[in-house]
C-alpha cells in the first residue's frame, strides 16, 4: 500500500513510519517540523508542509495515488490548550478538515486518526470503554473529539471510513533503539523521571501524594509505543479489506494502571543496573488530573485482533532508558 502519514516526524508518527516500512509500504511523511524531528524520519519519504497549506494537500495528492492516510500530526498539550484554544481548534480540527476534504476529493477513503482518551473528560467509571460518555474538559479533548464527530458524518455521507483510535499513555521507545521520545518540552512522566535518571534533570516532581488510590499517586495505563503502532497497522488493515466500513472508534491501553510510585520503582530498578539513581520529590497536584484513568482495550482486542506484545512495565521502561541513554550526550 502507499501510505500517507502525517506527523511522521513525531514520536508516535516516526515509530509508525518504521512499522509500515518493515511490512513493505511505500510510505510518504508530511510534518512541518513544529514539534518533529528531521532526524527521527529515518524511513519513509519525508514532505516539509502544514496541513494548513490546501494548495501543497492538492499537490501531493495529485502527485501520489494513496491507499490511506494515518494522521498523528496535532498539537497535545492539555494545559497550553486552556490558555491557547485557538491554536488547539485551528491546528487539530480545521486542519485536519482540510485533509479530510483533500481526501474526499482524491477518492481516498482510508482514514486512521489519533484521538484520545481526552475525549472522555472526567471518567465516570473504570477501566473506560467505548461507551463511556465523551465530554472533555479542554480544549485537546474537545479539538479531537470534534474531529471524530466530523469522521461520522464523512462516512455516511462520502464514504469516508476511518478508525478513531484513542490513546491513554503512550510510552516506550523502539525495541530496536532507533527511535524514541523527544518532546521539546518534555511534560510527560516517563521520559521526564529517565531523563532525571541519566543527569539532564535534577529530580522529578511527583504531582500529588493524596489522590484515592492505594499510594495516593495518580494511576495511568502506559502502553507500548510499538503495540500502539500494531493497533493502527491493524486498524487500516480492517478498513482497507473492507472487513468493517464506516467510523469506527476504539479504545487502546494496556488494560492495566499503574501509579506514579510504581513507574519511579520500576524506573529505579532498571536504572540501577547502570549505576544511577533518581532524586524524588513531592509537589501539589497538576490541575485537570483525574485520579485513575486506566483503558478498557477489549474491543479494539477483539475486532482488530490485537495484542500487545509488550504490556509488561518493566520492558516498557527498558526500552524508553536505551532511548535516553543513548539521546543523552552527556551520559
Ligand atoms: N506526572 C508527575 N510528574 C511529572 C509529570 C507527570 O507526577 O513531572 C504525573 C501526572 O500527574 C499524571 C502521570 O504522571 O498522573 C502521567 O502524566 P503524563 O503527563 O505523562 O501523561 P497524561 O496522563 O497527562 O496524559
Amino acid at each position: 500500500m502507499k501510505v500517507l502519514v502525517v506527523g511522521g516526524a513525531g514520536y508516535i508518527g516516526s515509530h509508525m513510519v518504521k512499522m509500515l516500512v518493515k511490512a513493505g509500504h511505500d510510505v510518504v511523511v508530511l510534518d512541518n517540523l513544529s514539534t518533529g524531528f528531521r532526524e527521527l524520519v529515518q524511513y519513509g519519504r519525508l514532505v516539509i508542509g502544514d496541513l494548513a497549506d490546501v494548495h501543497l494537500l492538492e499537490n501531493l495528492f495529485q502527485q501520489e495515488s494513496f491507499d490511506g492516510v494515518m494522521h498523528f500530526a496535532a498539537n497535545s498539550l492539555v494545559g497550553e490548550s486552556m490558555v491557547h484554544p485557538s491554536k488547539y481548534y485551528r491546528n487539530n480540527m480545521s486542519n485536519t478538515l482540510n485533509l479530510l476534504d483533500v481526501m474526499v476529493r482524491h477518492n481516498v477513503k482510508h482514514f486512521i486518526f489519533s484521538s484520545t482518551a481526552a475525549t472522555f473528560g472526567e471518567p465516570e467509571y473504570s477501566p473506560i470503554d467505548e461507551k463511556h460518555p465523551q465530554v472533555p474538559i479542554n480544549p485537546y479533548g474537545a479539538s479531537k473529539l470534534m474531529v471524530e464527530r466530523v469522521l461520522q458524518d464523512y462516512a455516511s455521507a462520502y464514504g469516508l471510513n476511518s478508525v478513531c483510535l484513542r490513546y491513554f499513555n503512550a510510552c516506550g521507545a523502539d525495541p530496536e533503539g532507533e527511535l524514541g521520545e523527544c518532546h521539546d518540552p518534555e511534560t510527560h512522566l516517563i521520559p521526564l523521571i529517565l531523563q532525571a535518571a541519566s543527569g539532564r534533570r535534577e529530580s522529578i516532581t511527583v504531582f500529588g501524594r493524596d489522590y484515592d488510590t492505594e499510594d495516593g499517586t495518580c494511576i495511568r495505563d502506559y502502553i507500548h509505543i510499538q503495540d500502539l503502532c500494531s493497533a493502527h497497522a491493524l486498524a487500516l488493515e480492517l478498513i482497507v479489506s473492507d472487513k468493517k466500513s464506516g467510523a469506527l472508534a476504539y479504545n487502546l491501553g494496556n488494560g492495566q494502571g499503574f501509579s506514579v510510585q510504581q513507574v519511579i520503582d520500576v524506573v529505579q530498578k532498571v536504572v540501577s543496573k547502570d549505576g544511577c539513581s533518581l532524586v524524588v520529590e513531592t509537589g501539589v497536584r497538576r490541575s485537570g488530573d483525574p485520579a485513575v484513568l486506566v483503558a478498557d482495550a477489549t474491543l479494539a482486542k477483539d475486532v482488530l485482533n490485537w495484542t500487545p506484545e509488550y504490556a509488561d512495565l518493566e520492558t516498557i521502561i527498558r526500552h524508553a532508558w536505551a532511548w535516553e541513554k543513548q539521546s543523552n550526550t552527556e551520559f
